[in-house]
């Protein structure tokens, strides 16, 4: 069996000034007094932040993402990040095809998938978000949602690069509710079964499948003990050092 090393990642979103570095800071605190974390820790803060993010959590392990990179590396497109500029500020990640991304600014998967392979080139590791609506779980159809975002969002590339999953059931995301274990182990079993079928048994076993959508202090372990999944995305309650942390030791 292949072992999978844990990531957990925080998606900040719309949240963040200067002064949410001390958050940082205590992160970085609780993560080289405490216990060694078994996962690897990635901050994703909004664009503004990035570099302080890449330079200040670097001397205690602390990864930085990007929340979303533009398909082109530069050009006429104004308010724009592209996958080099997060690169050249220091990011090693970056989130793309995330439901409020793809509710909010019309993003489909074909859209996703060219951020995708933006982010390869780069030298990024995308994490690629999929998931379904409440009514799309209610009709029976989240798997087969699921798995046609993800025939459509991974780029070919993923066979010969490292890219990470994220099922973020989008009716649990900032809701305080999510799936039965049952339930994630089930996608996460259907995903890691495309993902086999798609690039073969090496490599489909070796890239991480992250769960996101309220998951917090109180049930990170259980979720993340679920088979299946290697780490999580976490919204909310990546905001505050002590909770983020408590679900990093919860692997
Ligand atoms: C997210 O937006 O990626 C997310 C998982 O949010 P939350 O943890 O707040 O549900």
């Amino acid at each position: 069996m292949t072992t999978i090393s844990p990531l957990i990642a925080g998606n900040w979103k719309m949240n963040g000034v200067s002064q949410s570095l001390d958050e940082l800071t205590e992160l970085a605190h609780l993560l080289t007094t405490g216990e060694a974390p078994r996962a690897v820790v990635v901050i994703c803060p909004p664009a503004t932040l990035v570099a302080a993010v890449a330079a200040q959590g670097a001397s205690s392990g602390i990864m930085a993402g990007g929340q979303d990179c533009h398909a082109n590396a530069s050009g006429a497109h104004t308010g724009d990040v592209s996958a080099y500029m997060l690169a050249d500020a220091g990011a090693q990640f970056v989130i793309v095809g995330h439901s409020e991304r793809r509710a909010d600014h019309g993003e489909t998967d074909d859209h996703v998938r060219a951020k995708a392979e933006a982010a390869i080139g780069a030298g990024l590791k995308p994490i690629i978000c999929v998931g379904e609506t409440e009514a799309q779980r209610d009709a029976g159809e989240a798997e087969s949602v699921v798995a046609a975002q993800l025939a459509a969002s991974i780029p070919d590339a993923a066979g010969q690069h490292e890219v990470i999953i994220a099922y973020e059931p989008i009716w649990a995301i900032g809701t305080g509710r999510t799936p039965s274990n049952d339930d994630i182990a089930q996608m996460h079993a259907s995903i890691r079964a495309r993902l086999v079928d798609r690039f073969g048994a090496e490599k489909g076993n070796t890239l991480r499948i992250l769960y996101g959508g309220s998951l917090k202090p109180q049930n990170a372990r259980e979720i993340l003990a679920v088979e299946n999944v290697n780490g999580g995305l976490v919204g909310g309650a990546s905001l505050l050092a002590k909770d983020f942390y408590t679900i990093i030791s919860a692997v």
